[in-house]
């Protein structure tokens, strides 16, 4: 019997192996792809939680500031490196979409490698329930269940934070303290993509641009 000779997909070449093309930066600006390429700008959390040390994370951080960057995209994320203790958020809110938030260790290359202590507490009032993070850990806040305080309370070795939310830009449901509610928005301290004396006051105009040509 002739034993079948299975396809496997880790045996392909490179279907481009003989003729590529490799886009320089002026044809990516042009090509028919090329807004779905985006290389990281080099961002300074402008935001310092009070009372902390403005070293608290490592210098420079990235973040992936959603449909402004890549047009269509429906996620924002976020990559920092934290090492001292601090108080990210305090103010509970939700949001209209899942948000996913990722501890790992950042004494690299072990993300295994980690000794911090973090609280974060999911849902309100009575409702709410505080958890403690010691080991890695990924946390899923379903859209419309009320988060925060999330508190890095010890941090004895680096934590990589990544912060995933799945709306065009980062944005969030307060309730204010007069009993209003507010939908607030964020989108760092970037320059506004048609204006280039101006910072982003995330206006959303460039949410509706399309990534095709
Ligand atoms: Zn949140």
């Amino acid at each position: 019997m002739a034993e079948e000779k299975k396809f496997n997909l880790l045996d392909m070449e490179d279907p481009y192996k003989e003729k590529k093309y490799i886009l320089t930066s002026e044809e990516k600006a042009e090509s028919r792809f090329g807004k779905l390429v985006f290389p990281f700008p080099q961002e300074d959390n402008e935001v310092v939680a009070r009372g902390a040390d403005e070293d608290y994370v490592i210098h420079p951080q990235a973040y992936f500031r959603g449909a402004s960057q890549i047009p269509g995209s429906e996620f924002n994320q976020s990559y920092q490196i934290f090492v001292k203790p601090f108080f990210l958020d305090r103010a509970q809110h939700r949001h209209v979409k899942d948000e996913f938030l990722v501890f790992l260790g950042a004494s690299f290359p072990n993300v295994f490698d980690f000794d911090a202590r973090i609280e974060f507490t999911i849902g309100k009032d009575e409702e709410a329930e505080t958890f403690v993070i010691d080991k890695p850990t990924i946390v899923r806040v379903p859209a419309g269940v009320y988060h925060c305080p999330l508190n890095f309370k010890e941090i004895r070795k680096p934590v990589f934070f990544l912060a995933t939310l799945f709306t065009p830009m980062f944005g969030g449901i307060y309730d204010m303290p007069d009993g209003t509610t507010r939908e607030l928005y964020y989108n760092g301290p970037v320059q506004c993509k048609y204006n280039k004396n101006k910072k982003c006051d995330s206006c959303g105009k460039c949410l509706q641009e399309s990534w095709e040509k």
